[in-house]
C-alpha cells in the first residue's frame, strides 16, 4: 500500500474506534454491554479524535508532510463544540481561529507549560502509517504535529509513541517483521524520548499479557485525567496483547473505563494497520457516521 493509503486505513480504524468508544458514555448499562459484547445502537458519532485526524490526513495528502501553519488553521476551522473536545482545546482553537499564532497559544497553555493532554496522541497513528519507511521521520513528524496544540514534552512523547506503534505495524506487510506483545512495546519504548510516557511503557512490558485489564489500568492509567501518560501506555498495552483482532482490541480498550473514545481511537488507528481493512468488521464501519472526504 502507498503511504497515503496506509494513513487512510489508520483513519478508518481510528474513527470507528473513536465513535465506538464514545457510545459507552451514553449507555446506562455500559458495563453489562461490555461484558456481553453487545454493540451500541447505530449511529455511532465520531468525536474530536477523528475531527482532528481529518486535518492531519489533509496535511499529509496535500503536502506529503505535516505543514504546521496549515494544520493549525485546519484544526481551528473544523472545530465544532458538538465533537466533545477536551476542555483546553475550546480556548486554544478559538484563539487560533481568531488569528493568534499557534506557537504563542500552544506555549502559553497551562501557565506556560503547554498542554500535556492526550489530544496530540489521539491523532498521531496515521502519521506513523504515512512515514513508516523511516522511524526517525515518524518521530519528527509526530513531534511537529503535536506541538501545534500540545507543547508539553509528555504530550509530544505520547504522540511519538502512538505514531511509532502505527509505523511498526504499517511495516508488517513490507519487511515481514511484525513485533507483538512485549517486543512491540519494547521497540516503541526504546524510541520514545525520556518521559513519564516512556516510563509507563517500560512498566507495561513488565505487566505481560496474562494480567487482567483492571491490573493494567491500575499500573498504567486509563485516561481519566486525559493526559498523555495516563492514556497512551494502556492503549499500547491493548495493542500489544490483543492487536491480532480489531474487535478484541476494541472490547479490551473500552473495558478500561476512563477516556474511552480516545483509548479506542488510538488502539483502532494502530490495530487497523496490522489486520487490514478486512479486519475491521463491516458492520462496525456501517454503524459509524460517514466521514467527510479530505
Ligand atoms: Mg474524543
Amino acid at each position: 500500500m502507498k503511504p497515503l493509503e496506509l494513513a487512510r486505513l489508520s483513519l478508518e480504524g481510528l474513527s470507528v474506534g473513536d465513535a465506538f468508544g464514545q457510545c459507552f458514555f451514553a449507555l446506562d448499562d455500559a458495563e453489562a454491554a461490555i461484558a456481553s459484547r453487545r454493540l451500541p445502537d447505530a449511529p455511532w458519532y465520531y468525536t474530536d479524535d477523528t475531527e482532528m485526524t481529518l486535518s492531519v490526513i489533509a496535511s499529509l495528502a496535500r503536502y506529503g508532510r505535516i505543514e504546521q501553519d496549515t494544520l493549525a488553521a485546519d484544526f481551528a476551522s473544523r472545530y465544532s463544540y458538538e465533537r466533545a473536545y477536551g476542555p483546553s482545546m475550546h480556548r486554544t482553537l478559538a484563539r487560533i481561529r481568531e488569528g493568534e499564532d499557534w506557537r504563542n497559544v500552544a506555549n502559553a497553555a497551562f501557565g506556560g507549560q503547554g498542554s500535556w493532554g492526550n489530544g496530540a496522541a489521539m491523532r498521531a497513528a496515521p502519521i506513523g502509517a504515512f512515514f513508516a519507511h523511516d522511524l526517525d521521520v515518524v518521530r519528527e513528524e509526530a513531534r511537529r504535529s503535536a506541538v501545534v496544540t500540545h507543547a508539553h514534552d509528555e504530550a509530544v512523547a505520547g504522540a511519538i509513541a502512538v505514531a511509532l506503534g502505527a509505523a511498526l505495524w504499517a511495516r508488517c506487510g513490507v519487511d515481514g517483521r511484525c513485533p507483538k506483545g512485549d517486543e512491540f512495546l519494547g521497540e516503541v519504548a526504546s524510541r520514545v524520548p525520556e518521559s513519564e510516557v516512556r516510563s509507563r511503557l517500560q512498566r507495561a512490558i513488565s505487566i505481560g499479557s496474562s494480567a487482567t485489564p483492571g491490573f493494567a489500568v491500575s499500573a498504567l492509567g486509563n485516561g481519566t485525567d486525559m493526559s498523555a501518560p495516563d492514556t497512551v501506555p494502556f492503549a499500547l498495552w491493548c495493542c500489544a496483547h490483543a492487536g491480532d483482532s480489531y474487535p478484541g482490541a476494541m472490547w479490551l480498550a473500552v473495558s478500561a473505563g476512563g477516556d474511552r473514545d480516545t483509548l479506542c481511537a488510538i488502539v483502532g488507528g494502530i490495530v487497523a494497520l496490522r489486520v487490514g481493512v478486512a479486519g475491521i468488521p463491516s458492520s462496525w464501519i456501517a454503524c459509524r457516521e460517514s466521514l467527510p472526504v479530505v
